[in-house]
Protein backbone atom coordinates (compact mmCIF):
# COMPACT_ATOMS: atom_id res chain seq x y z
CA UNK A 1 0.00 0.00 0.00
CA UNK A 2 1.42 3.63 -0.96
CA UNK A 3 0.54 6.44 1.35
CA UNK A 4 0.02 9.58 -0.63
CA UNK A 5 -0.82 13.08 -0.06
CA UNK A 6 -4.31 14.78 -1.41
CA UNK A 7 -4.84 18.05 -1.42
CA UNK A 8 -8.48 18.15 -2.23
CA UNK A 9 -8.49 22.01 -2.77
CA UNK A 10 -11.72 24.38 -2.93
CA UNK A 11 -13.92 25.57 -5.15
CA UNK A 12 -14.29 22.53 -7.90
CA UNK A 13 -11.17 21.02 -5.82
CA UNK A 14 -13.43 18.47 -3.92
CA UNK A 15 -15.69 17.34 -6.18
CA UNK A 16 -12.96 16.67 -8.82
CA UNK A 17 -10.67 14.70 -5.83
CA UNK A 18 -13.83 12.71 -5.01
CA UNK A 19 -14.27 11.63 -8.80
CA UNK A 20 -10.38 10.93 -8.93
CA UNK A 21 -10.67 8.41 -5.18
CA UNK A 22 -14.00 6.53 -6.87
CA UNK A 23 -11.73 5.88 -9.94
CA UNK A 24 -8.74 4.81 -8.04
CA UNK A 25 -10.11 2.57 -5.59
CA UNK A 26 -12.45 0.86 -8.26
CA UNK A 27 -9.26 0.02 -10.53
CA UNK A 28 -8.19 -1.63 -7.42
CA UNK A 29 -4.66 0.17 -6.98
CA UNK A 30 -3.44 0.51 -3.64
CA UNK A 31 -3.18 3.91 -2.56
CA UNK A 32 -3.85 5.22 0.86
CA UNK A 33 -5.08 8.59 1.07
CA UNK A 34 -3.63 11.15 3.53
CA UNK A 35 -6.41 13.92 3.00
CA UNK A 36 -4.97 17.46 3.69
CA UNK A 37 -7.12 20.29 3.74
CA UNK A 38 -5.58 23.76 2.09
CA UNK A 39 -6.98 26.83 0.57
CA UNK A 40 -9.82 29.60 1.87
CA UNK A 41 -11.87 26.95 3.99
CA UNK A 42 -8.80 26.68 6.53
CA UNK A 43 -8.01 29.94 6.98
CA UNK A 44 -10.85 30.72 9.57
CA UNK A 45 -9.35 27.85 11.73
CA UNK A 46 -5.54 27.75 11.00
CA UNK A 47 -4.44 31.61 9.90
CA UNK A 48 -3.05 30.40 6.63
CA UNK A 49 -4.43 28.90 3.16
CA UNK A 50 -1.53 26.24 3.59
CA UNK A 51 -0.88 24.82 7.42
CA UNK A 52 2.22 23.45 8.32
CA UNK A 53 0.51 19.89 8.50
CA UNK A 54 0.45 19.85 4.97
CA UNK A 55 3.85 20.38 4.07
CA UNK A 56 5.13 18.18 6.61
CA UNK A 57 2.64 15.35 5.26
CA UNK A 58 3.82 15.77 1.74
CA UNK A 59 7.52 15.80 3.18
CA UNK A 60 7.09 12.27 4.37
CA UNK A 61 4.92 10.92 2.01
CA UNK A 62 6.84 12.31 -0.76
CA UNK A 63 4.17 12.29 -3.12
CA UNK A 64 0.93 14.05 -3.54
CA UNK A 65 -2.27 14.73 -5.77
CA UNK A 66 -3.27 18.23 -5.58
CA UNK A 67 -6.63 19.56 -6.70
CA UNK A 68 -7.37 23.71 -7.12
CA UNK A 69 -6.43 25.94 -4.10
CA UNK A 70 -7.19 29.17 -4.31
CA UNK A 71 -5.01 31.72 -2.62
CA UNK A 72 -7.79 35.37 -1.52
CA UNK A 73 -6.55 38.18 -3.61
CA UNK A 74 -5.57 41.14 -1.31
CA UNK A 75 -5.25 39.71 1.92
CA UNK A 76 -1.92 39.73 2.39
CA UNK A 77 -1.39 35.72 1.87
CA UNK A 78 1.29 34.53 -0.25
CA UNK A 79 0.52 32.36 -3.66
CA UNK A 80 -0.61 28.14 -2.13
CA UNK A 81 0.80 27.39 -5.39
CA UNK A 82 4.12 29.34 -5.46
CA UNK A 83 4.73 28.47 -1.55
CA UNK A 84 4.38 24.67 -2.14
CA UNK A 85 6.60 24.71 -4.74
CA UNK A 86 9.34 26.79 -3.11
CA UNK A 87 9.14 24.98 0.32
CA UNK A 88 9.53 22.04 -1.26
CA UNK A 89 11.96 23.14 -4.09
CA UNK A 90 9.39 21.23 -6.77
CA UNK A 91 11.86 23.09 -9.46
CA UNK A 92 10.01 21.56 -12.31
CA UNK A 93 6.89 22.36 -13.61
CA UNK A 94 5.87 19.46 -16.31
CA UNK A 95 2.53 20.03 -18.55
CA UNK A 96 2.18 17.28 -21.14
CA UNK A 97 0.00 18.37 -24.00
CA UNK A 98 -1.29 15.67 -26.10
CA UNK A 99 -4.85 14.98 -28.18
CA UNK A 100 -7.24 13.21 -26.24
CA UNK A 101 -9.73 10.35 -27.63
CA UNK A 102 -12.74 12.26 -29.47
CA UNK A 103 -12.12 15.83 -27.91
CA UNK A 104 -12.25 18.08 -31.04
CA UNK A 105 -9.74 20.79 -30.91
CA UNK A 106 -8.25 22.81 -33.99
CA UNK A 107 -5.29 20.22 -34.73
CA UNK A 108 -4.93 16.69 -34.34
CA UNK A 109 -1.29 14.93 -33.34
CA UNK A 110 -0.69 17.78 -30.54
CA UNK A 111 1.93 15.85 -28.42
CA UNK A 112 4.36 18.45 -27.01
CA UNK A 113 5.64 18.95 -22.89
CA UNK A 114 5.99 22.46 -21.71
CA UNK A 115 8.89 21.90 -18.59
CA UNK A 116 8.77 24.94 -17.10
CA UNK A 117 11.16 26.74 -14.81
CA UNK A 118 9.10 26.93 -11.42
CA UNK A 119 10.97 28.68 -8.17
CA UNK A 120 12.46 32.20 -9.73
CA UNK A 121 11.60 35.23 -12.22
CA UNK A 122 8.88 37.48 -11.52
CA UNK A 123 7.45 35.03 -9.16
CA UNK A 124 10.04 35.63 -6.54
CA UNK A 125 7.69 37.78 -5.01
CA UNK A 126 9.79 40.73 -5.31
CA UNK A 127 8.02 43.73 -5.19
CA UNK A 128 7.95 46.92 -3.97
CA UNK A 129 5.57 50.59 -4.11
CA UNK A 130 8.08 53.20 -5.28
CA UNK A 131 5.46 55.63 -4.97
CA UNK A 132 1.55 56.03 -5.19
CA UNK A 133 2.14 56.11 -8.96
CA UNK A 134 4.72 53.36 -9.35
CA UNK A 135 5.24 50.08 -8.38
CA UNK A 136 8.38 47.37 -9.34
CA UNK A 137 8.78 43.68 -9.72
CA UNK A 138 12.14 42.13 -9.83
CA UNK A 139 12.84 39.35 -12.10
CA UNK A 140 15.42 36.88 -10.67
CA UNK A 141 17.25 34.56 -12.86
CA UNK A 142 20.09 32.70 -11.71
CA UNK A 143 22.78 30.38 -13.41
CA UNK A 144 22.11 27.38 -10.81
CA UNK A 145 18.09 27.34 -11.46
CA UNK A 146 18.85 27.68 -15.06
CA UNK A 147 20.98 24.89 -15.02
CA UNK A 148 19.01 22.80 -13.19
CA UNK A 149 15.76 23.21 -15.16
CA UNK A 150 17.52 22.79 -18.83
CA UNK A 151 19.40 19.69 -17.68
CA UNK A 152 15.41 18.58 -16.47
CA UNK A 153 14.18 19.24 -19.73
CA UNK A 154 16.87 17.19 -21.77
CA UNK A 155 16.92 14.33 -19.69
CA UNK A 156 12.92 13.94 -19.58
CA UNK A 157 13.82 14.15 -23.67
CA UNK A 158 16.11 11.25 -23.64
CA UNK A 159 13.84 9.62 -20.90
CA UNK A 160 10.78 10.03 -22.77
CA UNK A 161 12.22 9.12 -26.86
CA UNK A 162 11.72 12.94 -27.54
CA UNK A 163 13.92 14.44 -30.19
CA UNK A 164 14.45 18.33 -29.62
CA UNK A 165 14.54 20.67 -26.88
CA UNK A 166 13.83 24.07 -27.79
CA UNK A 167 14.64 27.53 -25.48
CA UNK A 168 11.70 29.74 -25.17
CA UNK A 169 13.26 33.14 -23.94
CA UNK A 170 12.72 36.96 -24.89
CA UNK A 171 16.48 37.51 -24.71
CA UNK A 172 17.01 40.15 -27.46
CA UNK A 173 14.72 42.25 -24.78
CA UNK A 174 15.99 41.18 -21.62
CA UNK A 175 19.89 40.56 -22.13
CA UNK A 176 21.38 39.94 -18.67
CA UNK A 177 18.24 38.01 -17.52
CA UNK A 178 17.05 35.76 -19.99
CA UNK A 179 20.26 35.67 -21.78
CA UNK A 180 21.67 33.78 -18.83
CA UNK A 181 18.99 31.70 -19.14
CA UNK A 182 19.81 31.43 -23.16
CA UNK A 183 23.33 30.87 -22.26
CA UNK A 184 22.72 28.07 -19.68
CA UNK A 185 20.42 26.49 -22.13
CA UNK A 186 23.45 26.32 -24.76
CA UNK A 187 25.88 25.40 -22.40
CA UNK A 188 23.93 22.05 -20.81
CA UNK A 189 23.04 21.25 -24.18
CA UNK A 190 26.48 20.64 -25.28
CA UNK A 191 26.06 17.10 -22.94
CA UNK A 192 23.02 15.75 -24.91
CA UNK A 193 24.16 15.53 -28.54
CA UNK A 194 21.48 12.66 -29.24
CA UNK A 195 19.02 15.79 -28.73
CA UNK A 196 18.13 18.33 -31.11
CA UNK A 197 18.96 22.49 -30.12
CA UNK A 198 16.51 25.17 -31.04
CA UNK A 199 16.26 28.61 -29.54
CA UNK A 200 12.84 30.86 -30.09
CA UNK A 201 11.55 33.88 -28.60
CA UNK A 202 8.60 33.65 -26.76
CA UNK A 203 5.93 35.94 -28.79
CA UNK A 204 6.86 34.22 -31.89
CA UNK A 205 6.69 30.96 -30.53
CA UNK A 206 2.99 31.90 -29.33
CA UNK A 207 2.50 32.86 -33.29
CA UNK A 208 3.62 29.29 -34.32
CA UNK A 209 1.80 27.57 -31.88
CA UNK A 210 -1.65 28.89 -32.51
CA UNK A 211 -0.50 27.91 -36.42
CA UNK A 212 0.44 24.75 -36.27
CA UNK A 213 1.53 22.88 -33.18
CA UNK A 214 2.97 20.25 -34.10
CA UNK A 215 6.15 22.26 -34.83
CA UNK A 216 7.10 21.71 -31.01
CA UNK A 217 8.19 18.65 -29.04
CA UNK A 218 9.97 19.92 -25.60
CA UNK A 219 9.70 23.57 -24.77
CA UNK A 220 11.99 25.32 -21.70
CA UNK A 221 11.37 28.22 -20.49
CA UNK A 222 11.37 30.58 -17.65
CA UNK A 223 8.47 30.92 -14.73
CA UNK A 224 6.63 33.54 -16.50
CA UNK A 225 6.30 32.29 -19.59
CA UNK A 226 6.10 28.95 -19.22
CA UNK A 227 2.60 29.89 -16.86
CA UNK A 228 1.52 31.82 -19.97
CA UNK A 229 2.74 28.97 -22.65
CA UNK A 230 1.34 26.23 -21.13
CA UNK A 231 -2.75 27.78 -20.66
CA UNK A 232 -1.66 28.22 -24.34
CA UNK A 233 -0.90 24.88 -25.05
CA UNK A 234 -4.08 23.48 -22.50
CA UNK A 235 -6.41 25.38 -24.75
CA UNK A 236 -5.12 23.56 -27.93
CA UNK A 237 -6.10 20.13 -26.23
CA UNK A 238 -9.50 21.11 -25.67
CA UNK A 239 -9.00 23.55 -22.72
CA UNK A 240 -7.74 23.60 -18.87
CA UNK A 241 -10.28 20.42 -17.95
CA UNK A 242 -8.37 18.27 -19.98
CA UNK A 243 -4.43 19.57 -19.00
CA UNK A 244 -2.89 17.80 -16.43
CA UNK A 245 0.55 18.94 -14.86
CA UNK A 246 3.89 17.90 -12.26
CA UNK A 247 5.84 19.59 -9.78
CA UNK A 248 8.88 17.73 -9.43
CA UNK A 249 12.13 18.53 -7.25
CA UNK A 250 14.65 16.26 -5.70
CA UNK A 251 12.80 14.50 -2.41
CA UNK A 252 8.80 14.93 -3.54
CA UNK A 253 6.53 15.54 -6.53
CA UNK A 254 2.89 17.06 -6.54
CA UNK A 255 0.78 16.24 -9.37
CA UNK A 256 -2.48 18.65 -10.13
CA UNK A 257 -4.17 19.79 -13.04
CA UNK A 258 -3.67 23.14 -14.88
CA UNK A 259 -6.31 24.73 -13.98
CA UNK A 260 -7.66 26.55 -10.98
CA UNK A 261 -10.86 26.13 -8.36
CA UNK A 262 -13.09 26.69 -11.15
CA UNK A 263 -15.78 28.89 -8.33
CA UNK A 264 -18.30 29.76 -11.26
CA UNK A 265 -19.00 26.43 -11.72
CA UNK A 266 -18.39 24.96 -7.99
CA UNK A 267 -21.01 23.10 -6.13
CA UNK A 268 -22.68 22.66 -9.82
CA UNK A 269 -21.79 18.78 -11.01
CA UNK A 270 -20.37 20.54 -14.26
CA UNK A 271 -16.28 20.30 -13.62
CA UNK A 272 -14.29 17.96 -15.40
CA UNK A 273 -11.99 15.60 -13.78
CA UNK A 274 -10.52 14.84 -15.96
CA UNK A 275 -7.54 16.84 -15.52
CA UNK A 276 -6.72 16.13 -12.06
CA UNK A 277 -7.52 12.19 -13.43
CA UNK A 278 -4.66 12.52 -15.87
CA UNK A 279 -2.17 13.89 -13.15
CA UNK A 280 -3.13 11.03 -10.70
CA UNK A 281 -2.13 8.60 -13.73
CA UNK A 282 1.00 10.54 -14.30
CA UNK A 283 1.34 9.95 -10.65
CA UNK A 284 0.96 6.25 -10.52
CA UNK A 285 3.74 6.40 -13.44
CA UNK A 286 6.01 8.11 -11.07
CA UNK A 287 5.23 5.53 -8.25
CA UNK A 288 5.93 2.34 -10.67
CA UNK A 289 2.34 1.62 -10.81
CA UNK A 290 2.22 1.35 -14.65
CA UNK A 291 -0.41 -1.42 -15.07
CA UNK A 292 -2.94 0.74 -13.07
CA UNK A 293 -2.13 3.80 -14.78
CA UNK A 294 -2.36 2.10 -18.06
CA UNK A 295 -6.18 0.47 -16.84
CA UNK A 296 -7.68 4.01 -15.58
CA UNK A 297 -5.90 5.76 -19.11
CA UNK A 298 -7.55 2.52 -21.03
CA UNK A 299 -11.05 3.47 -18.77
CA UNK A 300 -10.91 7.02 -19.66
CA UNK A 301 -9.84 7.31 -23.55
CA UNK A 302 -12.65 4.25 -23.65
CA UNK A 303 -14.97 6.79 -22.10
CA UNK A 304 -14.40 9.81 -24.29
CA UNK A 305 -14.41 7.42 -26.98
CA UNK A 306 -17.93 6.73 -26.96
CA UNK A 307 -19.04 10.30 -26.74
CA UNK A 308 -19.58 10.45 -23.10
CA UNK A 309 -17.86 13.86 -21.44
CA UNK A 310 -18.60 16.91 -19.51
CA UNK A 311 -19.60 20.20 -20.83
CA UNK A 312 -16.37 22.03 -21.15
CA UNK A 313 -15.44 19.49 -24.21
CA UNK A 314 -18.63 19.83 -26.14
CA UNK A 315 -20.61 16.74 -23.93
CA UNK A 316 -23.42 16.46 -21.86
CA UNK A 317 -22.59 14.40 -18.72
CA UNK A 318 -22.42 15.41 -15.41
CA UNK A 319 -19.10 14.88 -13.20
CA UNK A 320 -21.12 11.94 -11.54
CA UNK A 321 -22.29 10.24 -14.74
CA UNK A 322 -18.64 11.14 -16.34
CA UNK A 323 -17.06 9.21 -13.61
CA UNK A 324 -19.25 6.48 -13.35
CA UNK A 325 -19.08 5.77 -17.31
CA UNK A 326 -15.28 5.38 -16.24
CA UNK A 327 -15.91 3.31 -13.51
CA UNK A 328 -17.69 0.76 -15.99
CA UNK A 329 -15.15 0.84 -18.14
CA UNK A 330 -12.49 -0.21 -15.89
CA UNK A 331 -11.61 -3.54 -16.80
P1 LIG B 1 -6.57 30.59 -11.15
O1 LIG B 1 -6.25 32.03 -11.03
O2 LIG B 1 -6.70 29.86 -9.85
O3 LIG B 1 -5.74 29.87 -12.18
P2 LIG B 1 -8.68 31.15 -13.02
O4 LIG B 1 -9.95 31.84 -12.64
O5 LIG B 1 -7.67 31.86 -13.84
O6 LIG B 1 -8.04 30.52 -11.69
P3 LIG B 1 -9.81 28.61 -13.53
O7 LIG B 1 -10.32 28.54 -12.14
O8 LIG B 1 -8.93 27.53 -13.97
O9 LIG B 1 -9.01 29.90 -13.84
O10 LIG B 1 -11.05 28.74 -14.51
C1 LIG B 1 -11.03 29.32 -15.80
C2 LIG B 1 -12.28 28.90 -16.56
O11 LIG B 1 -12.15 27.51 -16.93
C3 LIG B 1 -13.55 28.99 -15.72
O12 LIG B 1 -14.62 29.44 -16.54
C4 LIG B 1 -13.79 27.60 -15.25
O13 LIG B 1 -15.15 27.30 -15.03
C5 LIG B 1 -13.21 26.74 -16.37
N1 LIG B 1 -12.64 25.49 -15.82
C6 LIG B 1 -11.48 25.36 -15.14
N2 LIG B 1 -11.29 24.11 -14.75
C7 LIG B 1 -12.36 23.40 -15.18
C8 LIG B 1 -12.74 22.02 -15.07
N3 LIG B 1 -12.00 21.11 -14.43
N4 LIG B 1 -13.92 21.64 -15.61
C9 LIG B 1 -14.69 22.53 -16.27
N5 LIG B 1 -14.39 23.84 -16.41
C10 LIG B 1 -13.23 24.28 -15.87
Amino acid sequence: MKRVTLINGDGIGPEISDAVMKIFTASGVEIEWEIQTAGENVIAYEGTPLPNRVIESIKRNKVALKAPVTTPIGKGFRSVNVQLRKELDLYANIRPCKNLPSVKTRFDNVDLVVVRENTEDLYAGIERQVDENTAESIKVITKKASERICRFAFEYAVKNGRKEVCVVTKANIMKLSDGLFLDTYRKVSEDYPTIKKREILVDNLCMQLVQDPTRFDVLVLPNLYGDIVSDLTAGLIGGLGVAQGANIGLDCAVFEPVHGSAPDIKGQNKANPTALLLSGIEMLKYLNEFDYAQKIEKALFKTLQSGICTVDIGGHATTTEFTDAIIKNLV
